[in-house]
């Protein structure tokens, strides 16, 4: 069907946007049923007013001052953003464009307006959605960061813990004077060498031997303790570098070491001993000389820790009982 010039009226008033027509002097001639539905007044209240009539005051100065004077150089004005006046005083946004039409004479201008509360609306809502994302970043950045110097300092608190263990496993098992293994490291050194050899007979061949440093009790009673640990201190130097790195020396009581000599037979562990019994012989000692006696044994098959030490301090008795100063073996 071809719409009448009747249907054509109609639907202009009825049309989605805003539509105006002005006069020459910009007094409103025409506006559709949209446009007095947005502002809430009828159309009798608007015909032969001034176009400010549908402004705000700040949207009628740019009018004023900007689109009009646009309007009357170009002839057209498109997508100006403007404020309508509702009849409760409300703000209305629009989106104006606009035609000067010199055909009529005298001329009109066309103008309509396409309404946006809600693209501003949206355009907020995306603004503060976009702030809030911003700062939830930023506060999510904080709290990395945050987490980030607990890591770190758990990280170092860790490896304090670890040095500490460490220390305390090495502090456990060592002789706070001489800086030897202690009575419990060499214990457990020699169970679990008696372990080995029940499990492998091919190397079961190992010797114990127990060191004791002869009247040492006349040393600390005539110069004083303290000359008596320089003596335990420096024949724990002598111990250690006479022995293989193999073997063990600990210091197992008050002037008592013990030995564990690996992969070596009894009569090879007596020559050993034998040696260093003679380094500390001829250390040149002060103030006073100092010797030891060393009693040695191997192991035998059927061993255990008690059997080696019982007769390793046996030959020691022997050992003593020779005159000191010697090795025995048991
Ligand atoms: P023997 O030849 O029979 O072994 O005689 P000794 O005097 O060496 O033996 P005794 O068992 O009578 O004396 C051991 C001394 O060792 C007694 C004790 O005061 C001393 N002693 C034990 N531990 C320490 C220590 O850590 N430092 C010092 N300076 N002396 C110690
Ligand atoms: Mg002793
Ligand atoms: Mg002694």
């Amino acid at each position: 069907m071809t719409p009448t010039i009747g249907d054509l009226a109609h639907w202009w008033q009825l049309a989605p946007s805003g539509l105006v027509v002005l006069d020459e002097q910009d007094r409103i001639l025409q506006v559709n049923q949209t446009l007095n539905h947005w502002l809430g007044c009828s159309n009798s209240q608007l015909i032969h007013q001034p176009v400010s009539e549908l402004f705000t005051a700040e949207a009628h100065l740019l009018y004023q001052g900007v689109l009009a004077f646009r309007l009357s150089a170009m002839g057209a004005i498109d997508e100006a953003h403007l404020n309508l006046r509702t009849q409760q005083g409300e703000s209305f946004p629009v989106l104006c464009s606009a035609r000067r039409l010199n055909a009529p004479d005298p001329p009109i201008t066309l103008i309509t307006m396409l309404p946006i509360a809600r693209k501003d609306q949206l355009e907020r809502e995306l603004l503060e959605a976009r702030q809030a994302a911003q700062s939830a970043l930023e506060e999510n950045q904080l709290v990395i960061a945050e987490l980030e110097t607990l890591r770190a300092k758990l990280e170092s608190h860790n490896h304090e813990l670890q040095r500490l263990t460490l220390q305390l496993r090495q502090e456990a098992r060592s002789d706070p004077l001489t800086g030897l293994p202690n009575r419990r490291h060499f214990d457990l050194a020699l169970e679990e060498r008696l372990a080995r050899a029940s499990t492998n007979r091919h190397s079961d061949a190992f010797s114990v031997a127990i060191l004791d440093i002869d009247h040492f009790k006349p040393i600390n009673d005539t110069y004083g303790h303290e000359v008596g640990d320089q003596v335990l201190k420096q024949l724990a130097l002598i111990l250690s570098s006479q022995i293989r790195e193999s073997d063990l020396a600990a210091r197992i009581g008050g002037e008592e070491f013990a030995l564990l000599i690996p992969e070596t037979s009894l009569e090879e562990a007596n020559s050993v001993l034998e040696r260093l019994r003679l380094a500390i012989e001829t250390h040149p000692w002060q103030p006073v000389p100092v010797t030891a006696s060393v009693g040695v044994t191997g192991y035998l098959e059927g061993d255990t820790r008690e059997s080696l030490i019982t007769r390793a301090d046996s030959a020691l008795y022997r050992a003593k009982h020779l005159g000191r100063n010697h090795v025995a073996k048991g």
